[in-house]
């Protein structure tokens, strides 16, 4: 059976060493047979080295020119790792940002349903703030019976929006056959909680060219969070926006526990930007705002927020929507408590 090597080794560029030392670390690396991928940040330039590690344990790398430290890969996880890159990934799509000193507020209905209501959101949450525009088109209901999205014809509304506020376009793919109609309208694609190990799929969206919001399980681990996003980025996408939106635990007060210990946890552990997603932790909207200040203040890099024109007769997920009307405020509040950890809606 065929091996697949994972990063083993992390050789740090000393600060002030150049390009050419740089250059030719890799360049070494590359005559033995060793895979390098190579992060350049603010400060240093890091190099992650993949290979055999009876390989790699021969080669001098200490000796070259410029390096300042060799230390191994001790986690499971390796390219989503913090120390694999030298700063933390910002995420760019049509000119917004997410990640580092930008946050993103990405907000709009749990599932698009009609023209009116879908650009109504639209035209609430672009006057707001928002950065992203969020809608369902494919929907992961618990029931069968219950409204299921409206598939392609959803697509072509949001893109609809989009052409009128310019907001990207963040909508769930759930299946590999949806791949190329979802590729061609949304601007990130999302994974659902209930497709967070869904290998195959993660595999897919890791061969796309389009950044992926992956969502955390109902009851997945932190590692296994992690886990699946190294699934997205061993294909080669590494624009990952991880997601934590509530876990199974015994309580019942609200519908999910917002796990914002995982948010503290996961900024320490990936380079990769981490939001929250309050609506569907809550479950209710009087407790929207709340979860959503301490994710601001925990440290998450973002909100992903669902609200609709008129709740009550949402086809999904009603009680945990914001009235539009009441999203400006919301969105005020959230800016607010953004710029007093030091950063700016991107
Ligand atoms: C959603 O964002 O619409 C959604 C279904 O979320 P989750 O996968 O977190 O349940
Ligand atoms: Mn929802």
């Amino acid at each position: 059976m065929a091996t697949v090597h994972s990063p083993e080794l992390l050789i740090v560029m000393a600060p002030g060493s150049t390009g050419d030392e740089a250059d030719h670390v890799i360049a070494r690396l590359q005559e033995a047979g060793v895979d390098a991928r190579v992060s350049v940040g603010r400060e240093a330039t890091v190099i992650a080295a993949t290979g055999e590690r009876e390989l790699l344990a021969t080669l001098p790398l200490e000796g070259y020119p410029g390096v300042a430290q060799v230390l191994p890969i001790l986690k499971p996880y390796k390219l989503v790792a913090r120390e694999v890159s030298a700063d933390p990934t910002v995420i760019e799509v049509d000119g917004r940002r997410l990640g580092d000193t930008w946050f993103g507020l990405i907000a709009g209905p749990c599932s698009v349903e009609t023209r009116e209501q879908t650009l109504a959101t639209a035209r609430a949450v672009a006057a707001a703030g928002a950065t992203m525009l969020r809608g369902g088109a494919f929907k992961p209901r618990t029931s069968p019976y219950t409204f299921q999205g409206l598939g392609v014809d959803a697509l072509e509304l949001l893109e609809e929006a989009k052409a009128e506020t310019g907001l990207p376009i963040v909508t769930e793919l759930m299946d590999p056959r949806h791949v190329e109609d979802v590729l061609d309208h949304a601007d990130v694609i999302q994974i659902g909680a209930r497709n967070s190990q869904n290998f195959l799929l993660l595999a897919e969206v890791g061969r796309a060219h389009k950044p992926v919001l992956l969502k955390r399980g109902l009851s997945t681990s932190v590692e296994e969070l992690l886990m699946a996003a190294e699934y997205i980025a061993k294909e080669g996408n590494e624009r990952i926006i991880l997601c934590e939106r509530g876990i199974k635990t015994f309580e019942t007060s609200t519908r999910f526990t917002l796990d914002l210990g995982a948010v503290a946890v996961l900024k320490h552990e990936t380079h990769l930007p981490v939001i929250v997603d309050p609506s569907h932790a809550a479950g209710r909207r009087d407790l929207v705002l709340p979860l959503a200040r301490a994710a601001v203040a925990v440290g998450a890099d973002g909100l992903i927020v669902e609200t609709h024109p008129r709740p009550e007769e949402a086809l999904s997920d009603g009680p945990q929507q914001i009235p539009t009307a009441e999203f400006g405020a919301f969105a005020a509040e959230v800016r607010e408590l953004v710029a007093l950890m030091g950063k700016q809606l991107g």
